[in-house]
């Protein structure tokens, strides 16, 4: 696919779950992908918040393009947390530190940027909060200043779009339980489920660039 085309797709599945005209925001996941290639392949078709999962990588392309709507979406080891001035949001919060950290550098920063918590999705050993944790989290992370828009959540790999779609849609209950309005979740392979469920934004690389 290409932009345009997922563009489309994500206005079309929309339409099918009974979602508002746009109320989707594609974040385009360009980690993997040079400049020159976001710029033709990405750039043209509006502004659409830009999404890198390694440090260095993010460092490097929001120095050359300051301009851009930088989101962060990978894992955070604290040698990483520097990298973050240039970002509006970040998607994987997953313990206090993290975000105590942020709010220290920042202060440096002139500016801070938003959270998202992400979520455990039920598969053993993998990134996330429980959710019997998550009140707990929230109340801490939000205890350092910093704004927490919403949840993330990544789903279990190669589950059947069943087990998918329930954990998009406990992860929209839980969200609403906690009065957080933003949803991160859907991938190329899944986000007409995550659509469905109530995302608010999709984190599609793949599929941008085919
Ligand atoms: C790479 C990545 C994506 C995008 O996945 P695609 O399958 O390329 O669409 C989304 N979220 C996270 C956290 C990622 O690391």
């Amino acid at each position: 696919m290409s932009v345009p085309a997922v563009l489309e797709d994500l206005r079309a599945q929309e339409r099918a779950a009974g979602r508002a005209p746009g109320s989707v925001q594609l974040v385009a996941v360009t980690k993997g992908h040079d400049l020159a290639e976001i710029e033709a392949k990405v750039l043209p078709y509006g502004p659409l918040p830009l999404a890198e999962n390694r440090g260095q990588e993010l460092r490097d392309k929001a120095a050359a393009r300051p301009d851009l709507e930088w989101h962060f979406i990978g894992p955070l080891q604290r040698n990483k947390i520097k990298y973050l001035k240039p970002v509006r949001l970040v998607h994987a919060i997953e313990e206090v530190w993290q975000a105590e950290a942020i709010a220290q550098a920042a202060q440096g920063w002139g500016q801070a940027p938003d959270l998202l918590l992400q979520v455990h999705n039920g598969e053993v050993q993998k990134h996330g909060i429980e959710g019997a944790d998550l009140p707990r989290v929230l109340a801490a992370v939000r205890a350092t200043g910093l704004t927490v828009r919403g949840l993330m959540v990544m789903a279990p790999q190669d589950a059947p779009d069943a087990q998918v779609l329930q954990v998009f849609n406990d992860t929209a209950r839980r969200a609403h339980d906690l009065g957080l309005s933003e949803l991160s979740m859907g991938m190329s392979g899944d986000y007409p489920l995550a659509v469905q469920a109530g995302a608010t934004l999709v984190r599609v690389g793949r599929s941008l660039f085919q």
